[in-house]
Protein backbone atom coordinates (compact mmCIF):
# COMPACT_ATOMS: atom_id res chain seq x y z
CA UNK A 1 0.00 0.00 0.00
CA UNK A 2 3.10 2.16 0.14
CA UNK A 3 2.19 3.54 -3.11
CA UNK A 4 -0.75 5.87 -1.81
CA UNK A 5 1.85 8.61 0.29
CA UNK A 6 2.05 10.35 -2.81
CA UNK A 7 0.08 11.17 -5.90
CA UNK A 8 -0.19 7.34 -7.75
CA UNK A 9 -1.19 7.59 -11.34
CA UNK A 10 -3.80 4.70 -12.14
CA UNK A 11 -2.27 2.57 -14.71
CA UNK A 12 -3.58 -0.67 -13.81
CA UNK A 13 -4.78 -3.32 -16.38
CA UNK A 14 -8.22 -1.62 -18.33
CA UNK A 15 -10.81 -1.86 -15.86
CA UNK A 16 -11.61 -5.93 -16.13
CA UNK A 17 -13.10 -5.95 -12.91
CA UNK A 18 -15.34 -2.88 -13.13
CA UNK A 19 -18.73 -4.29 -11.76
CA UNK A 20 -21.50 -1.08 -12.36
CA UNK A 21 -25.22 -2.21 -11.04
CA UNK A 22 -26.44 -1.56 -14.82
CA UNK A 23 -25.05 -4.77 -15.71
CA UNK A 24 -28.13 -6.67 -14.25
CA UNK A 25 -30.05 -4.86 -16.84
CA UNK A 26 -28.50 -5.45 -19.83
CA UNK A 27 -30.88 -5.32 -22.99
CA UNK A 28 -33.83 -3.88 -20.89
CA UNK A 29 -35.53 -0.68 -22.36
CA UNK A 30 -34.96 2.31 -19.91
CA UNK A 31 -38.47 2.15 -18.72
CA UNK A 32 -38.20 -1.06 -18.12
CA UNK A 33 -34.92 -0.50 -16.38
CA UNK A 34 -36.03 2.39 -14.37
CA UNK A 35 -39.24 0.22 -13.47
CA UNK A 36 -37.36 -2.82 -12.39
CA UNK A 37 -35.23 -0.87 -10.36
CA UNK A 38 -37.88 1.45 -8.55
CA UNK A 39 -40.16 -2.33 -7.54
CA UNK A 40 -37.03 -2.84 -6.11
CA UNK A 41 -35.84 -0.15 -4.29
CA UNK A 42 -39.82 0.13 -3.24
CA UNK A 43 -40.42 -3.24 -2.30
CA UNK A 44 -37.24 -4.29 -0.18
CA UNK A 45 -39.15 -7.48 1.41
CA UNK A 46 -38.64 -10.09 -1.02
CA UNK A 47 -34.85 -9.73 -0.54
CA UNK A 48 -34.52 -9.17 3.45
CA UNK A 49 -31.05 -8.80 4.54
CA UNK A 50 -29.64 -10.72 7.84
CA UNK A 51 -29.58 -8.64 11.07
CA UNK A 52 -26.13 -8.98 12.35
CA UNK A 53 -25.54 -10.87 15.20
CA UNK A 54 -23.58 -8.06 16.93
CA UNK A 55 -24.04 -4.73 16.03
CA UNK A 56 -21.85 -3.00 13.37
CA UNK A 57 -20.35 0.26 14.10
CA UNK A 58 -18.92 1.68 11.26
CA UNK A 59 -16.94 4.58 11.06
CA UNK A 60 -16.94 6.48 7.24
CA UNK A 61 -13.49 8.22 6.94
CA UNK A 62 -11.38 9.84 4.38
CA UNK A 63 -9.66 13.01 5.21
CA UNK A 64 -10.07 14.12 1.10
CA UNK A 65 -13.05 16.60 1.02
CA UNK A 66 -15.66 15.45 -1.67
CA UNK A 67 -15.22 11.88 -2.05
CA UNK A 68 -18.81 10.74 -0.97
CA UNK A 69 -18.51 9.96 2.47
CA UNK A 70 -21.84 11.72 3.71
CA UNK A 71 -23.60 11.19 0.62
CA UNK A 72 -22.23 6.99 0.82
CA UNK A 73 -23.23 7.05 4.62
CA UNK A 74 -27.27 8.33 4.62
CA UNK A 75 -27.87 5.84 1.38
CA UNK A 76 -26.14 2.91 2.84
CA UNK A 77 -28.01 3.56 6.20
CA UNK A 78 -31.07 4.13 4.12
CA UNK A 79 -31.07 0.72 1.96
CA UNK A 80 -30.27 -0.76 5.58
CA UNK A 81 -33.24 1.16 7.27
CA UNK A 82 -36.18 0.04 4.20
CA UNK A 83 -34.74 -3.93 4.63
CA UNK A 84 -36.42 -3.10 8.38
CA UNK A 85 -32.79 -2.98 9.95
CA UNK A 86 -32.54 -0.36 12.73
CA UNK A 87 -29.59 2.11 11.73
CA UNK A 88 -28.02 4.94 14.15
CA UNK A 89 -26.12 7.87 11.44
CA UNK A 90 -23.77 9.80 14.00
CA UNK A 91 -23.12 13.50 11.97
CA UNK A 92 -19.80 14.28 13.25
CA UNK A 93 -18.87 16.91 10.78
CA UNK A 94 -19.61 20.49 11.94
CA UNK A 95 -20.66 21.15 8.16
CA UNK A 96 -24.04 18.94 9.06
CA UNK A 97 -24.61 17.50 5.49
CA UNK A 98 -25.63 13.68 6.97
CA UNK A 99 -28.53 15.30 9.06
CA UNK A 100 -29.35 18.06 6.41
CA UNK A 101 -29.51 15.02 4.00
CA UNK A 102 -31.74 12.62 6.49
CA UNK A 103 -34.25 15.40 6.82
CA UNK A 104 -33.17 16.59 10.72
CA UNK A 105 -32.71 19.36 12.61
CA UNK A 106 -29.58 20.70 12.98
CA UNK A 107 -30.10 24.63 13.95
CA UNK A 108 -27.40 26.14 16.82
CA UNK A 109 -29.68 24.84 20.10
CA UNK A 110 -30.35 21.77 18.72
CA UNK A 111 -29.42 18.61 20.91
CA UNK A 112 -26.56 16.87 19.38
CA UNK A 113 -23.04 15.38 19.22
CA UNK A 114 -21.43 18.42 20.58
CA UNK A 115 -23.38 18.02 23.58
CA UNK A 116 -23.15 14.19 24.01
CA UNK A 117 -19.22 14.31 23.46
CA UNK A 118 -18.99 17.78 26.20
CA UNK A 119 -20.73 14.85 28.30
CA UNK A 120 -24.07 17.10 28.81
CA UNK A 121 -26.79 14.28 26.91
CA UNK A 122 -26.60 10.81 25.83
CA UNK A 123 -26.50 9.47 22.51
CA UNK A 124 -30.48 8.27 22.48
CA UNK A 125 -31.14 11.92 24.17
CA UNK A 126 -29.85 13.64 20.90
CA UNK A 127 -30.76 11.15 18.30
CA UNK A 128 -33.72 11.87 16.17
CA UNK A 129 -35.98 10.01 13.76
CA UNK A 130 -35.46 10.35 10.10
CA UNK A 131 -37.87 11.82 7.91
CA UNK A 132 -37.17 8.83 5.67
CA UNK A 133 -37.28 5.53 7.70
CA UNK A 134 -38.35 4.62 11.37
CA UNK A 135 -35.63 2.74 11.31
CA UNK A 136 -33.32 5.35 11.10
CA UNK A 137 -31.80 7.66 13.83
CA UNK A 138 -29.19 10.32 13.48
CA UNK A 139 -27.79 12.47 16.17
CA UNK A 140 -27.18 15.51 14.16
CA UNK A 141 -24.31 17.92 13.97
CA UNK A 142 -24.38 21.58 14.56
CA UNK A 143 -22.19 24.77 13.69
CA UNK A 144 -21.47 24.05 17.67
CA UNK A 145 -19.28 21.40 16.32
CA UNK A 146 -16.96 23.37 15.10
CA UNK A 147 -15.10 24.07 18.32
CA UNK A 148 -14.88 20.94 19.35
CA UNK A 149 -11.66 19.78 17.82
CA UNK A 150 -10.17 22.36 19.83
CA UNK A 151 -12.09 21.81 23.32
CA UNK A 152 -11.54 18.09 23.32
CA UNK A 153 -7.88 18.64 23.45
CA UNK A 154 -8.18 19.79 27.18
CA UNK A 155 -10.85 17.02 28.45
CA UNK A 156 -10.36 13.60 30.09
CA UNK A 157 -10.38 10.77 27.41
CA UNK A 158 -10.19 13.23 24.52
CA UNK A 159 -9.49 10.39 21.93
CA UNK A 160 -12.04 7.82 23.57
CA UNK A 161 -15.66 10.21 24.32
CA UNK A 162 -17.46 9.18 21.66
CA UNK A 163 -16.52 5.51 22.30
CA UNK A 164 -17.90 5.99 25.45
CA UNK A 165 -20.71 7.87 24.49
CA UNK A 166 -21.54 4.85 22.19
CA UNK A 167 -21.32 2.06 25.11
CA UNK A 168 -23.86 -0.75 24.79
CA UNK A 169 -25.89 0.49 27.83
CA UNK A 170 -25.94 4.12 26.37
CA UNK A 171 -27.31 2.36 23.04
CA UNK A 172 -29.57 0.08 25.20
CA UNK A 173 -32.78 1.99 24.70
CA UNK A 174 -31.88 2.63 20.76
CA UNK A 175 -30.41 -0.82 20.39
CA UNK A 176 -29.37 -0.24 16.56
CA UNK A 177 -28.63 -2.84 14.33
CA UNK A 178 -26.01 -0.35 12.10
CA UNK A 179 -24.11 2.42 13.66
CA UNK A 180 -22.56 4.63 10.94
CA UNK A 181 -20.10 7.36 11.79
CA UNK A 182 -20.01 10.18 8.93
CA UNK A 183 -16.74 11.74 9.30
CA UNK A 184 -15.58 15.79 8.58
CA UNK A 185 -12.58 15.38 5.87
CA UNK A 186 -9.71 15.70 8.28
CA UNK A 187 -7.74 13.59 10.33
CA UNK A 188 -8.13 16.10 13.32
CA UNK A 189 -9.92 14.60 16.77
CA UNK A 190 -12.95 13.88 15.72
CA UNK A 191 -12.11 11.46 13.46
CA UNK A 192 -9.27 10.06 15.93
CA UNK A 193 -12.67 9.43 18.04
CA UNK A 194 -14.70 8.15 15.46
CA UNK A 195 -11.94 5.52 14.81
CA UNK A 196 -12.05 4.90 18.26
CA UNK A 197 -15.56 3.85 18.88
CA UNK A 198 -15.75 2.13 15.74
CA UNK A 199 -14.93 -1.95 14.83
CA UNK A 200 -14.83 -1.36 10.53
CA UNK A 201 -13.89 1.50 8.89
CA UNK A 202 -15.12 1.95 5.68
CA UNK A 203 -13.27 3.77 2.91
CA UNK A 204 -15.33 6.07 0.10
CA UNK A 205 -12.92 6.10 -2.50
CA UNK A 206 -13.77 8.56 -5.75
CA UNK A 207 -13.14 6.64 -9.08
CA UNK A 208 -11.04 10.03 -10.09
CA UNK A 209 -7.07 10.99 -11.11
CA UNK A 210 -6.40 12.27 -7.58
CA UNK A 211 -8.66 9.44 -5.71
CA UNK A 212 -5.15 7.77 -3.92
CA UNK A 213 -3.70 10.58 -2.71
CA UNK A 214 -3.93 10.91 0.82
CA UNK A 215 -5.12 7.15 1.34
CA UNK A 216 -1.30 6.71 2.40
CA UNK A 217 -1.95 8.88 5.33
CA UNK A 218 -5.59 7.70 6.06
CA UNK A 219 -4.18 4.24 6.39
CA UNK A 220 -0.88 5.21 8.65
CA UNK A 221 -3.51 6.78 11.08
CA UNK A 222 -5.84 3.75 11.34
CA UNK A 223 -2.68 1.74 12.05
CA UNK A 224 -1.54 4.23 15.07
CA UNK A 225 -5.20 3.91 16.25
CA UNK A 226 -4.84 0.23 15.83
CA UNK A 227 -1.35 -0.16 17.82
CA UNK A 228 -2.44 2.68 20.67
CA UNK A 229 -6.04 2.96 21.09
CA UNK A 230 -8.75 0.34 19.34
CA UNK A 231 -6.72 -2.73 18.78
CA UNK A 232 -9.97 -4.31 17.01
CA UNK A 233 -10.42 -1.74 14.32
CA UNK A 234 -10.44 -3.02 10.55
CA UNK A 235 -10.73 -0.69 7.60
CA UNK A 236 -13.69 -4.04 6.50
CA UNK A 237 -15.16 -1.68 3.38
CA UNK A 238 -13.68 0.12 0.58
CA UNK A 239 -16.60 1.79 -1.61
CA UNK A 240 -15.68 3.23 -5.08
CA UNK A 241 -18.23 6.13 -5.86
CA UNK A 242 -18.86 8.89 -8.72
CA UNK A 243 -18.07 6.39 -11.31
CA UNK A 244 -18.15 7.31 -14.56
CA UNK A 245 -18.50 4.55 -17.06
CA UNK A 246 -17.60 6.98 -20.06
CA UNK A 247 -13.86 7.36 -18.73
CA UNK A 248 -11.05 5.12 -19.01
CA UNK A 249 -9.53 6.50 -16.10
CA UNK A 250 -12.71 5.47 -13.94
CA UNK A 251 -11.68 1.73 -15.01
CA UNK A 252 -8.21 2.27 -14.15
CA UNK A 253 -8.99 3.36 -10.85
CA UNK A 254 -11.23 0.81 -9.94
CA UNK A 255 -8.80 -1.87 -10.73
CA UNK A 256 -5.75 -0.23 -9.04
CA UNK A 257 -7.54 -0.36 -5.88
CA UNK A 258 -8.85 -3.28 -6.14
CA UNK A 259 -5.36 -4.89 -6.93
CA UNK A 260 -4.44 -2.97 -3.52
CA UNK A 261 -7.28 -3.61 -1.19
CA UNK A 262 -8.69 -7.15 -3.13
CA UNK A 263 -12.11 -8.63 -1.25
CA UNK A 264 -12.19 -5.59 1.04
CA UNK A 265 -13.68 -3.58 -2.26
CA UNK A 266 -17.61 -3.62 -2.99
CA UNK A 267 -18.36 -5.01 -6.18
CA UNK A 268 -21.00 -2.75 -6.32
CA UNK A 269 -19.31 0.71 -7.60
CA UNK A 270 -21.80 3.64 -7.22
CA UNK A 271 -21.99 5.57 -10.10
CA UNK A 272 -21.91 9.50 -10.98
CA UNK A 273 -25.72 10.62 -11.20
CA UNK A 274 -27.41 13.61 -10.77
CA UNK A 275 -30.14 12.18 -8.87
CA UNK A 276 -27.45 11.14 -5.82
CA UNK A 277 -26.34 15.22 -5.67
CA UNK A 278 -29.78 16.43 -6.25
CA UNK A 279 -31.62 14.82 -3.35
CA UNK A 280 -30.27 16.05 0.33
CA UNK A 281 -31.41 19.68 -1.34
CA UNK A 282 -34.69 17.82 -0.75
CA UNK A 283 -33.83 16.94 2.92
CA UNK A 284 -34.01 13.41 1.33
CA UNK A 285 -31.48 10.31 0.57
CA UNK A 286 -31.53 8.94 -2.87
CA UNK A 287 -33.47 5.88 -2.42
CA UNK A 288 -36.40 8.50 -1.44
CA UNK A 289 -35.89 11.04 -4.12
CA UNK A 290 -35.77 8.75 -6.93
CA UNK A 291 -36.08 5.15 -6.35
CA UNK A 292 -35.67 3.83 -9.85
CA UNK A 293 -32.50 6.23 -10.77
CA UNK A 294 -29.28 3.78 -10.70
CA UNK A 295 -27.64 6.09 -7.95
CA UNK A 296 -30.50 4.67 -5.69
CA UNK A 297 -30.52 1.19 -7.18
CA UNK A 298 -26.67 0.99 -6.69
CA UNK A 299 -27.06 1.93 -2.74
CA UNK A 300 -29.48 -0.59 -2.54
CA UNK A 301 -27.05 -3.05 -3.94
CA UNK A 302 -23.67 -2.05 -1.76
CA UNK A 303 -25.88 -2.07 1.40
CA UNK A 304 -26.93 -5.40 0.83
CA UNK A 305 -23.46 -6.42 0.03
CA UNK A 306 -22.06 -5.05 3.00
CA UNK A 307 -24.89 -6.76 5.44
CA UNK A 308 -24.24 -10.23 3.18
CA UNK A 309 -20.12 -9.83 4.02
CA UNK A 310 -21.20 -8.68 7.46
CA UNK A 311 -22.66 -11.85 8.43
CA UNK A 312 -19.63 -13.74 6.53
CA UNK A 313 -17.34 -12.39 8.07
CA UNK A 314 -19.40 -13.44 11.56
CA UNK A 315 -18.63 -17.13 10.27
CA UNK A 316 -15.00 -16.71 9.67
P1 LIG B 1 -16.88 16.32 2.78
O1 LIG B 1 -15.47 15.87 2.79
O2 LIG B 1 -17.06 17.78 2.47
O3 LIG B 1 -17.64 15.89 4.00
P2 LIG B 1 -17.96 14.04 1.46
O4 LIG B 1 -16.78 13.17 1.35
O5 LIG B 1 -18.92 13.76 2.56
O6 LIG B 1 -17.54 15.57 1.53
P3 LIG B 1 -20.23 14.18 -0.24
O7 LIG B 1 -20.73 15.40 0.44
O8 LIG B 1 -20.95 12.91 0.01
O9 LIG B 1 -18.69 13.99 0.06
O10 LIG B 1 -20.18 14.38 -1.81
C1 LIG B 1 -19.51 15.51 -2.37
C2 LIG B 1 -20.37 16.10 -3.49
O11 LIG B 1 -20.49 15.15 -4.53
C3 LIG B 1 -21.78 16.43 -3.04
O12 LIG B 1 -22.21 17.56 -3.71
C4 LIG B 1 -22.57 15.21 -3.48
O13 LIG B 1 -23.92 15.52 -3.73
C5 LIG B 1 -21.85 14.81 -4.75
N1 LIG B 1 -21.93 13.36 -4.98
C6 LIG B 1 -21.62 12.37 -4.12
N2 LIG B 1 -21.81 11.16 -4.68
C7 LIG B 1 -22.23 11.41 -5.94
C8 LIG B 1 -22.60 10.58 -7.04
N3 LIG B 1 -22.57 9.25 -6.96
N4 LIG B 1 -22.97 11.18 -8.18
C9 LIG B 1 -23.00 12.54 -8.29
N5 LIG B 1 -22.69 13.37 -7.31
C10 LIG B 1 -22.30 12.83 -6.14
MG1 LIG C 1 -19.34 14.92 4.27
Amino acid sequence: MGSYGVHSAPNAGEGQHAVTTSDQFSGWTPIAEEAARATKVLHPDAHQLPRPAQRRILTVANQKGGVGKTTSTVNLAAALAIHGLKVLVIDLDPQGNASTALGVEHRSGTPSIYEVLIGEISVSDAAAVSSQSDNLYCVPATIDLAGAEIELVAMPNREGRLKEALSPESLDELRPDYVFIDCPPSLGLLTVNALVAAREVLIPIQCEYYALEGLGQLLRNIELVQAHLNPTLDVSTILLTMYDGRTKLADQVTSEVRSHFGDHVLKTVIPRSVKVSEAPGFGQTVLAYDPGSRGAMSYLDAGRELAIRGTQMERT
